[in-house]
């Protein structure tokens, strides 16, 4: 075998072109290389909680025995998000973020050929990730008027090798749910659903305590969003326990960090203070919702998470997001087709729509 000084003809092939997950811009570049200061900033383009974590999380995290190991069996912090969701600990398991849960949900149900069903425009993970492990993505688009499931499309893609279909609710970026209805059929016609619950706690239903009775369902969620925790990573899923069993064993050991499991326990002790705030987000989800459609400055879709797409009338989404940058507002753009000329805006605190509007009203001149 001949060496050479170039690694790629031993990389597997089919990772060569993929494209990895495009984030929002991250703070500390926005603080370092930006050079803007925090005040003149309006971070609406990764679905972060401007009010961040829990008052408990800080204290205990400030004691917190980071010498030590977390618990790879993760004890306590099941035991507090059973308690919150109403299942038993054994159908609970925690991750690195629910980012981490969705390749292990691939490693668990799929072998390399197989195909997962996806319906977007969503959330990139779920491409990225089951192409990493060698799947078939096969796509059911969503209707574009009001970016409704394709159930008859759903249903049309599935074939023998289909292990797994993959929905976020509310999905994201579009916002909008899933009905119970929708979700009991797509239960009833066979392969693993996996409902990717991320923006629960802004929604006005909620699957996870079903996860617990059906066999094929598994269900994500976060403490990036509610808890405001994305910096720590701390995700879980909740489904039957014997999915959990196996989830346990193939896991990293201490994939959920120490501080991970403490802030979790923590929150969900000041849980009324969360959700406190996710009721001011939902507040302000309509406010913005209203503002946004009566000044036509925005065409915002009705949404049930903690962010609002909005088609930008008169501008592409790239040039609208660069220029609403240039005032300090940052807002993301997807660089497919049926999202070109659209922005998804995180709903802030109400002095952070206010940013936005202001911004977009001294653009909108140029735009149209
Ligand atoms: N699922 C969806 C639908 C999301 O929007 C996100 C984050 N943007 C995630 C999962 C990832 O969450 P986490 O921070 O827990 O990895």
């Amino acid at each position: 075998m001949t060496i050479t000084s170039d690694p790629s003809g031993l990389i597997r092939e089919e990772l060569l072109g993929l494209e990895g997950y495009q984030s929002g811009v991250p703070w500390q570049r926005i603080i370092d290389e930006l050079g803007l200061v925090e005040a003149d900033v309006v971070k609406l383009d990764s679905n972060e909680n401007p009010y961040g974590p829990a008052p408990l999380v800080r204290d205990r995290l400030a004691a917190a025995p980071l010498h030590l190991y977390p618990d790879m069996d993760q004890h306590a912090v099941r035991r507090a998000l059973a308690a919150y969701i109403g299942v038993a600990a054994e159908n609970i398991v925690g991750g690195n973020g629910s980012d981490e849960l969705i390749d292990l949900l691939m490693r668990l149900f799929c072998a390399p050929g197989d195909e997962v069903i996806t319906a977007p425009p969503t959330f990139a993970m779920y491409e990225i990730y089951a192409r990493l492990q060698g799947l078939t993505v096969v796509e059911a688009p969503r209707r574009p008027a009001d970016w409704a499931l394709d159930l008859a499309a759903l249903e049309a893609a599935i074939t023998p090798r289909t292990k797994m279909i993959v929905l976020a609710a509310p999905n994201n970026p579009t916002g909008n749910a899933i009905s119970r209805s929708d979700l009991d059929h797509l239960l009833s016609v066979g392969p693993v659903v996996v409902i990717d619950e991320a923006y629960a706690e802004f929604a006005d239903e909620q699957f996870a305590p079903l996860a617990a009775h059906h066999p094929n369902l598994v269900v994500l969620r976060t403490f990036s969003k509610w808890g405001g925790l994305a910096g720590v990573r701390a995700g879980y899923l909740v489904a039957d326990h014997k999915v959990v069993d196996r989830l346990l064993v193939m896991k990293s050991p201490f994939n959920m960090s120490l501080t991970a499991q403490i802030a979790i326990v923590a929150s969900l002790e000041q849980r009324d203070w969360l959700d406190a705030n996710a009721a001011r987000i939902r507040d302000e989800r309509e406010r913005l919702f209203t503002v946004l459609a009566e000044t036509r400055l925005l065409q915002p879709w009705p949404s049930q998470g903690n962010f609002l797409l909005c088609r930008v009338p008169g501008s592409d989404g790239r040039t609208a997001r660069d220029a609403l940058r240039r005032h300090g507002v940052f807002t993301r753009h997807f660089a497919t087709s049926e999202l070109s000329d659209c922005l998804r805006i995180t709903v802030g605190r109400p002095e952070d729509s206010d940013r936005l509007l202001a911004a977009l009203s001294e653009l909108k001149a140029d735009w149209s």
